[in-house]
C-alpha cells in the first residue's frame, strides 16, 4: 500500500488525527518539532515520542515519499534537483542562493496544461497534481541536502514557479502554504514565499479571499491580447481584461503589491512600443505594481524564440522606468546547467523515452 507523506498534514489535522486515535495533542507538537526543527528522517528517531504512536504514524504515513534522481550543481551554487515520485513520476526543484538567502522553487503538478508557448516544462501535458505533502517534501528534501553539508543553511524564501499551474492544484497549495508558513515548523514568513499564476482569474479572486498573505505573481508576457494569446494559449480563456479584473479586486482587498511577470522573446513582445503600452496596461495601478523583466533562456524545443538582445533588454527597462513603472530583472540562476524550468525533466524523459507518462 502506497503510504501518504506526513509532510502533507497541517499542524492541525495532524493533531486532529491523533487525538481520534487516542493521543494526546502534545504528540502532535512533539513530532512536529522532530519533523521540521530536528528533521529526522525516521518516526523511529523520534525518541520522546511514545512507541504506540511511533508504530501508529509508521503504518500509516511515509517522511520519505521521494528520492533523487539526478542533481545538477551550476557555478553560482544553484541546485537542481529531479525527484522521483513514488509513482515513478519525475519533478523539477531548484535550490537557488540569493545575497537575501536561500531559495526553494517547487513544482505543483506532474507535467502542465496551460501550453505556454515558450515554456519546456508545458511540453508535457499534466499526467497529476502534486499532493501538498509532495510539495512540502521537495522543500524538507532540498532542507536535508543542506542540512548534510553541514553549515547550518536553512532555506529563508519559497516560490512556487516549477511545472505546473498552482492555482490549477489549489487545495494542495494551500494546504502546503499553511504548513511551511506555520511558526512551529518551518517557519518560512509569508512575505518570503511568492505564488506565481498563469492568470486563472477566478482563483486569483479566490485567493484574494484566504487569510494567506504570502506575495502574488502573475505571468503577462504580453500587454494585448493577440500577443498573449500567441504567447499563452490560456489567454482565450481568460483575455487579459478579465484578468485585470481580478488584479483589482486582489489589489483591493489586500492592499498587496503584485508582480507581473514578462518574459522577453527577442523581436515578438520586447520593443518600446511593447513596454509603452504595458505601462498604460497598468496605469493607476502602479503603486501596487512591479513589473519583473525575465530575459528568455532558449530551450532546443521552441526554436522560433530567441533571448532578447542586451540592448532591448536595456531599453524595455529604461522605457517603463520613464513611465515611472517600477520594474527590476530577474538575475540568472544556473546558467551553466539546464536552467530554463522543466529542462533537466524534459531532457531525462526523452532520455529514456518516457515522454508524457509516468517515468516508471
Ligand atoms: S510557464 Fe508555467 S503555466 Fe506556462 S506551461 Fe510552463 S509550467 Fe505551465
Amino acid at each position: 500500500m502506497t503510504k501518504h507523506s506526513i509532510y502533507g498534514l497541517t499542524f492541525d489535522q495532524l493533531a486532529e488525527w491523533l487525538l481520534e486515535r487516542g493521543h494526546k495533542k502534545f504528540r502532535a507538537s512533539q513530532v512536529w518539532e522532530w519533523l521540521y526543527r530536528k528533521r529526522v528522517r525516521s518516526f523511529a528517531d523520534m525518541e520522546d515520542v511514545n512507541k504506540e504512536c511511533v508504530a501508529l504514524l509508521s503504518e500509516h504515513f511515509a517522511i520519505e515519499t521521494m528520492e533523487v534522481h539526478t542533481r545538477q550543481e551550476s557555478s553560482d551554487g544553484t541546485n537542481k534537483f529531479l525527484f522521483r515520485l513514488q509513482d515513478g513520476n519525475l519533478i523539477e526543484t531548484v535550490l537557488m542562493r540569493h545575497k537575501y538567502g536561500l531559495s526553494v522553487c517547487v513544482t505543483t503538478q506532474v507535467g502542465c496544461n496551460i501550453g505556454c508557448s515558450f515554456c519546456a516544462s508545458g511540453l508535457l501535458a499534466k499526467s497529476r497534481d502534486l499532493t501538498s505533502g509532495e510539495i512540502v517534501e521537495q522543500v524538507m528534501k532540498v532542507q536535508h541536502f543542506l542540512d548534510g553539508r553541514g553549515n547550518e543553511e536553512k532555506v529563508s524564501h519559497i516560490v512556487v514557479m516549477g511545472i505546473g499551474e498552482p492555482f490549477d492544484n489549489f487545495v494542495h497549495l494551500t494546504n502546503f502554504l499553511r504548513i511551511v508558513i506555520d511558526h512551529k515548523g518551518l517557519a518560512i514568513g509569508s512575505r518570503r514565499i511568492t505564488v506565481s499564476t498563469s492568470g486563472l482569474a477566478k482563483k486569483i479572486v479566490e485567493f484574494a479571499d484566504t487569510d494567506l498573505q504570502v506575495n502574488l505573481a502573475i505571468s503577462l508576457h504580453a500587454p494585448n491580447n493577440d500577443l498573449r494569446t500567441q504567447i499563452m494559449k490560456i489567454n482565450k480563456a481568460i483575455p487579459i481584461e478579465k484578468l485585470m479584473e481580478a488584479v483589482d479586486y486582489y489589489l483591493e482587498k489586500t492592499r498587496r503589491r503584485i508582480t507581473l511577470e514578462y518574459i522577453l522573446l527577442r523581436g515578438v513582445n520586447d520593443r518600446p512600443e511593447h513596454a509603452l503600452e504595458l505601462a498604460e496596461l497598468i496605469g493607476d495601478r502602479r503603486p501596487l505594481v512591479n513589473v519583473n523583466l525575465i530575459p528568455y533562456n532558449p530551450v532546443d524545443e521552441h526554436s522560433q524564440y530567441q533571448r532578447s538582445t542586451q540592448e532591448a533588454i536595456t531599453g524595455f527597462y529604461d522605457t517603463l522606468k520613464k513611465q515611472n513603472v517600477s520594474v527590476s530583472v530577474r538575475l540568472e540562476h544556473g546558467a551553466d546547467i539546464d536552467a530554463a524550468c522543466g529542462q533537466l525533466r524534459s531532457k531525462q524523459m526523452k532520455r529514456s523515452g518516457e515522454a508524457g507518462s509516468a517515468a516508471v
